[in-house]
């Protein structure tokens, strides 16, 4: 079944003084269970915007988004919170990381938010350090970790309320190459065990990872093929 579908959405930023930027002009995506889609496109044609609505961050001004069959704009706050936490897990540029908690601390943090014990916490904490290689790693604070630890470090975090849906936002842009090509191995290793991943970039190589391509110009799409990774040779 389709796990994202976003109709005809369309995002207004207004800037006061009656300016206003179109962000999303009319994006229609629909997106099913275990897919591994990438957004494309330049600098401010809007990537960021889809991304923070359809990971419930903003709230569209028009169109429908519909979440696992739930239509967002008639959940109220309490029950938001619950499905985003539940269904998505997030992936940023910058890692967000807490500077001064260990490894271990800020990927069981989102289950303290939701009350689970102790025990529990630590149990899953370990499980989700264990499962992105940095078993070795757990009581290191960010900054006793290199970039591609501390990213691993935020995808075990992204994990830990075991989400169907992982949203992750140009997750390689502070690192090098190489090491970007091992989370994507990471990310490829999440796809196969079904999870559904949505991925914005703009680097082209790390688009190839994924097997749908969404190009996005100016707010509006403009191209949504399979990746040259699944697309027949011609
Ligand atoms: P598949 O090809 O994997 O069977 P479908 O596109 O046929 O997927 O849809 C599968 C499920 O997704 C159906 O149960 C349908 O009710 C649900 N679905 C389809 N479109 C929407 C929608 N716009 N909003 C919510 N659920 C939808
Ligand atoms: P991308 O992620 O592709 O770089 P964004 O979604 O960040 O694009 O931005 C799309 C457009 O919306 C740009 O013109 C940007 O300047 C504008 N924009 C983004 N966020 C805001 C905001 N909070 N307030 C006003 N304008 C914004």
């Amino acid at each position: 079944g389709e796990v994202i579908v976003v109709h005809d959405l369309w995002k207004t930023y207004d800037m006061g003084s009656e300016q206003q930027v179109h962000a999303l002009q009319g994006v229609t995506v629909r997106i099913k269970h275990n897919e591994y889609v990438a957004i494309m496109g330049p600098s401010g044609s809007g990537k960021s915007t889809l991304m923070n609505l359809i990971g419930c961050l903003d709230t569209p001004s028009r169109g429908q988004y519909w979440l696992n069959g739930h239509l967002v704009s008639e959940l109220n706050d309490d029950e938001l919170a619950r499905i985003r936490n539940k269904e998505i897990g997030f992936v940023f540029q910058t890692f967000n990381l807490l500077a001064r908690a260990t490894a271990l601390h800020n990927v069981e943090l989102p289950l303290i938010y939701n009350g689970t014990p102790a025990a529990e916490r630590l149990q899953r904490a370990e499980a989700a350090l264990r499962a992105v290689n940095l078993d070795g790693r757990m009581h290191h604070k960010p900054n006793e970790l290199s970039g591609g630890q501390r990213q691993r470090v935020a995808i075990a975090r992204a994990l830990i309320n075991r989400p169907s849906i992982i949203l992750a936002d140009e997750p390689t842009g502070n690192l090098d190459s190489k090491t970007g090509d091992e989370i994507m191995a990471l990310f490829d290793e999440l796809h196969s065990r079904g999870n559904t991943i949505v991925l914005v970039t703009h680097e082209p190589d790390i688009a190839e990872y994924a097997h749908r391509v969404v190009h996005i110009r100016d707010g509006k799409i403009f191209s949504d093929q399979p990746s040259s990774r699944v697309r027949k040779p011609e």
